[in-house]
């Protein structure tokens, strides 16, 4: 029974698809193709203009394969011929192929039949055919290659083609789709770029627009326009293919300083960048994002952003979280912690890997064993082959041969057994060297795993490299929050309430680890190991890491400092015999700290010709010299005397 096969081509719109596929079925009913086992329908509709020629070269792959494998293909109806033209390779092998089996093609559009009656090749419809698949195939290109020069044409003239266009510009339907600059925008652009010049910061320039009312000029805006080189003329690749000129608004010297400027403020900011180890971990408890740090403490990243109302005119910070918490103190809680965790982490893989590496060694050894049977055999199958030749069953070529595969063999697991020892070797090397770093010898004994865990514990702690510590805090820490607390702490007078930080540390491995930092207890602030309760357990010492200083309090030490050296060398100046303070007591009678000072303490010889201003201590130097020669300490004589010789 001869079969159809109805070949729709792919379309834009299911609709067209299927309309096709009904008129093509009707045809191959009315020719005689009445049940649906006699028809074949290949394509399918929805396929995009790119796919088109993979699509196609599919499909013919499909009719040819069905040409091949069912028996009985007579007749192929297509739509349209024109459609067949996107592939002009795939076409001529498909008709090669149908008019090698005589398969009749009839195409709708327009009405072609490549066989006559007969089931001949009609030649001036097969002319016909392969002129219009050239045609149609000549038509598309010079098509694509109209519109391509046309918006290529279009879009050098600076005519809108399409897409967006950037801050600044309109286009102007009146003259052909011309692209203008918007006046009002484009002084905006030129203010910009002036500010920015001028040292303005981009947030700034942004917190000016905002309080002028011009909110569309968001800190996001600023920064983009900043960067967009075409403000300058300067024609830019657009949508992958097309050069696009625009009207400049700025010149391009001025463009080119304004990116050195922004490499430069680049370059300081991440030069200065502080490594903080909570970075990225510190979470506000409140909204869950990021705290980071302003000044020197973490806080909630959206409750303190003053430019969010710069990025968008309606945003605001969501979160009211305005707790803070000090870099230096979570800081050196995190570095604590992490110390206690890696620590832990290194003993327990390691001893994992220890028995992992065990484990291997074990299965090597068997295999090495193993190996003297195997060389034993070998031997056994020498001797046979020798016995068979000797018996003269063997030609002597083919007992050469046979001797030589099985030294091929007996070489092969001599090879086996160096890879073995070489792995063993390995193994055990790494046993004894890699985690014989935190020796495992009394593994078994608590006094041993303790003095282990103090040893890594104290080589971790020894490092001093911010991002190398980072790095292990970030290695096991997932998050971090902290909120406030109340807890009963003991201080020199009594057990009493105090502020404090509840802090928790969430680590990968799904533990949670719970402290309390409290900054006020008397001393310079006191950290406690809590539970999940927050029930506190322990006070716990992290080394205090002072790394992140705050500007005003650095200021006001010195300028006390200043305040300080102006007071001394008005009132009690060196020219006058004064020596103010212990250090130039001691410098000058050439003798320790705590000798000097023992000596003008209200305990030592000088006490009565000591001045105490503040904290500090003043005495003459002559008057210095005279009470010490009469002290009854020989080194006090002696270092008056030395002392004498100096007045
Ligand atoms: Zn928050």
């Amino acid at each position: 029974m001869s079969k159809a096969i109805i070949w729709c081509r792919v379309s834009t719109t299911q609709q067209e698809f299927d309309s096709q596929k009904k008129d093509l079925i009707e045809q191959a009913i009315r020719d005689g193709f009445k049940k649906e086992s006699d028809r074949i329908v290949i394509g399918e509709a929805g396929a995009s203009a790119i796919k088109m020629n993979e699509v196609y070269q599919q499909e013919v792959d499909k009719l040819i394969e069905a040409i091949d494998t069912v028996s009985g293909v007579s007749t192929i109806y297509v739509w349209e011929v024109s459609r067949l033209a996107r592939n002009e390779i795939a076409f001529y092998q498909m008709k090669d192929k149908i008019i090698k089996n005589r398969i009749q093609l009839i195409c709708n559009v327009p009405q072609i039949k490549l066989l006559d009656d007969n089931g001949e090749v009609n030649h001036g419809m097969e002319i016909t055919l392969n002129l219009l698949v050239t045609l149609a195939k000549q038509e598309m290109e010079i098509k694509m290659k109209r519109f391509d020069r046309g918006r290529r044409r279009k879009a050098a003239e600076g005519k809108w083609t399409g897409g967006t266009i950037s801050y600044g510009y309109t286009v102007d339907f009146n003259r052909d789709r011309l692209i203008v600059r918007d006046e009002e925008k484009a002084q905006y652009v030129k203010e910009i770029y002036e500010k920015y010049e001028a040292g303005m910061s981009q947030a700034a320039i942004a917190r000016d627009f905002f309080e002028r009312g011009i909110t569309e000029i968001t800190l996001h805006q600023v920064n983009r326009i900043l960067n967009n080189e075409r403000y300058t003329g300067k024609m830019m690749i657009h949508g992958g293919a097309f050069e696009r000129a625009f009207p400049p608004i700025i010149t391009k010297e001025q463009y080119e300083r304004c990116r050195k400027i922004a490499d430069k403020n680049n370059l300081t900011l991440s030069k200065a960048k502080n490594v903080y180890y909570g970075d990225h971990i510190v979470r506000c408890y409140k909204c869950g994002k990021y705290c980071d740090v302003q000044g020197v403490c973490y806080h909630c990243y959206d409750a303190f952003n003053r430019l969010k109302s710069l990025s968008s005119a309606t945003a605001k910070p969501n979160c009211d979280n305005h707790l803070c918490i000090s870099a230096n103190c979570m800081d050196s809680l995190l570095w604590y912690v992490a110390i206690e965790v890696e620590t832990d982490y290194i003993l327990n893989s390691a001893e994992k890997d220890r028995q992992l590496y065990q484990e291997k060694i074990k299965n090597l050894k068997a295999k090495f064993d193993n190996i003297e049977k195997r060389l034993a055999k070998c031997d056994e199958k020498r001797q046979r082959v020798r016995d068979v030749y000797l018996e003269g069953d063997l030609s002597i070529e083919e007992r050469d041969k046979r001797y030589q595969k099985i030294e091929l063999e007996r070489h092969d697991i001599l090879n086996e057994k160096i890879e073995y020892q070489n792995d063993i070797e390995h193994y055990e090397n790494l046993i004894e060297t890699v985690l014989g770093k935190y020796s495992f010898d009394d593994i078994e004994s608590i006094e041993g795993n303790l003095k282990q865990i103090m040893k890594l514990s104290q080589q971790i702690a020894s490092i001093t490299d911010d991002k190398e510590r980072s790095e292990i805090v970030h290695r096991h820490f997932k998050k971090v929050t902290y909120e406030n607390a109340t807890i009963e702490i003991e201080f020199k007078t009594g057990k009493r309430p105090a502020r404090a930080s509840f802090i928790k540390i969430y680590l990968y491995n799904d533990t949670v680890l719970y402290y309390y930092f409290v900054p006020n207890n008397g001393r310079n602030g006191g950290y406690f190991k809590a539970d999940a309760d927050g029930n506190v357990l322990n006070e716990i010492f992290p080394e205090y890491q002072r790394r992140f200083m705050d500007k005003g309090k650095i200021r006001r030490r010195e300028e006390g400092r200043k305040l300080r050296k102006e007071y001394k060398e008005e009132n009690y100046p060196k020219e006058k015999g004064y020596l103010y303070g212990v250090q130039e007591i001691a410098e000058f009678l050439e003798v320790r700290w705590a000798t000097a000072r023992f000596w003008v303490s209200p305990e030592g010889p000088g006490a009565k010709i000591t001045k105490r201003i503040g904290r500090n201590i003043v005495v003459k130097r002559d008057e210095l010299v005279d009470v010490l020669s009469k002290f009854t300490s020989k080194v006090a004589r002696e270092a008056a005397e030395r002392a004498s010789r100096k007045l």
